[in-house]
């Protein structure tokens, strides 16, 4: 402990040593060989842990980043080593030399360790040429899903347009029937036209959500909507039924996004009218929304005051046609959810609930404050930094 004691005391005490230039026979070629190698792989040694300095600032992100710090420091420690052995020439400091190895000798075991530590990770790691198929693979993928996609949307589309035109005549037809001949016809009759006519009607509700289903995100088309302005519009356009419930709803300040209007408006409008539509019996609606900000997304709520939903319906009320009542108890599709999670997923977010039967519900949803869809990622991301 003594010993321990007077190094550190006399750290810097050179009187018990010559300085090398005086140790043994040395030439002057010999000497200055020796002093000026040392200091070339000193400045080598220095300069490698800048160079890596600046890469792991410059490359954000960079995989075993603390690898490459002990790294740094291991090589910045090898290259004082060989700066003290040049001093040793003129100041024979072989304390502070010593010192200087045992750091050297302790970092590099750090290193060696966390180098078979992290060998596995290493391995793991892609290089450009693996990105490069990878990528090269993804891209095929997004192509085939964004055709099939297309397809499907396309098949939608038609499937739900066409049909509107072959209802429409049923529609008539059953209006002519029950206009020309419904004095003629007995009352079953007149029952059998009503419920046709309300089946035609549900139909209609039915392609009409199915339609706006399958153009969410279709669109590319994006502008700044202001939020508040959007709701404001929904709350004006369903102000009869919420009269009518005598609904009350608390907006609190919203943001602007730049997004697809129309499909921002679907999703304020389904969650709206859920709130609404899913009351408990005598207790007026109260919804309430808001807007959190959450560093790089919005959080969003809306909710009510109405029959919640049990837990162990959480994740199928988001998928379409899933309902949890008749159509007796409370009128709808079953695709304003799955609307709702098709918007979110596309903008990069996510949409989930929290309910307690009874009581009321919380959907919340998150939007990215930058929203870009797949395509425009793959339009301006690229893989590599450009300085
Ligand atoms: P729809 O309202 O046309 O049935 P949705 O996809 O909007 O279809 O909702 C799916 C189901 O989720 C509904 O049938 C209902 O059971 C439940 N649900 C949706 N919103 C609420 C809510 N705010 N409160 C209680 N239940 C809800």
């Amino acid at each position: 402990m003594q010993q321990v004691y007077e190094f550190f005391q006399r750290l810097t005490d050179t009187s018990d040593w010559p300085p090398r230039w005086f140790c043994g026979r040395w030439t002057d070629f010999h000497g200055w060989l020796y002093i000026l190698s040392d200091l070339a792989i000193w400045f080598a040694y220095m300069a490698i842990p800048l160079v890596l300095i600046r890469f792991i600032l410059v490359k954000e992100g960079i995989p075993l980043g603390r690898v490459f710090w002990l790294f740094g420091a291991f090589i910045l420690l090898c290259g004082l080593t060989h700066l003290i052995d040049a001093m040793m020439f003129w100041w024979p400091a072989y304390r502070v030399n010593a010192l200087i190895r045992f750091l050297t000798g302790a970092v590099s075991i750090a290193t060696v360790l966390a180098l078979i530590m992290n060998f596995k990770e290493a391995v793991g790691l892609r290089t450009s040429n693996e990105y490069e198929q990878e990528l090269t693979l993804r891209k095929q993928a997004v192509q085939e899903l964004t055709r099939s996609n297309e397809e499907l949307q396309q098949f939608a589309y038609v499937a739900s347009h066409d049909l509107q035109s072959p209802l429409k005549t049923i529609e008539n037809y059953l209006e002519v029937l029950q206009r020309r001949h419904g004095d003629q016809l007995d009352d079953d009759a007149r029952r059998l036209i009503g419920v046709s006519t309300a089946a035609t009607s549900r139909m209609r509700t039915l392609i009409n959500d199915l339609l706006d289903f399958s153009k969410v995100g279709s669109s590319t088309e994006f502008t700044d909507v202001n939020l508040n302005e959007l709701v404001a519009e929904i709350l004006d356009e369903q102000q009869n039924e919420m009269q009518a419930v005598e609904a009350t709803v608390e907006v609190e300040p919203l943001p602007t996004l730049k997004a697809h209007r129309t499909d921002l408006k679907q999703l304020f409008q389904n969650l709206i009218s859920n709130g609404i539509k899913y009351r408990r019996p005598d207790v007026p609606p109260h919804l309430s929304i808001r807007a959190e900000n959450r560093g790089d997304a919005f959080e969003f709520t809306v909710s009510d005051n109405g029959i919640g939903i049990e837990r162990q319906y959480f994740d199928r009320i988001f998928q379409v046609f899933q309902r949890l009542h008749g159509r007796g108890e409370y009128p709808g599709t079953g695709i304003g959810l799955a609307t709702c999670k098709k918007v979110v997923e596309i903008y990069g977010g996510h949409i989930g609930v929290e309910s307690t039967p009874g009581q009321g519900s919380t959907f919340f949803f998150t939007l990215p404050k930058v929203i870009k869809t797949v395509n425009q990622y793959a339009q301006t991301n690229s893989l590599h930094f450009a300085d």
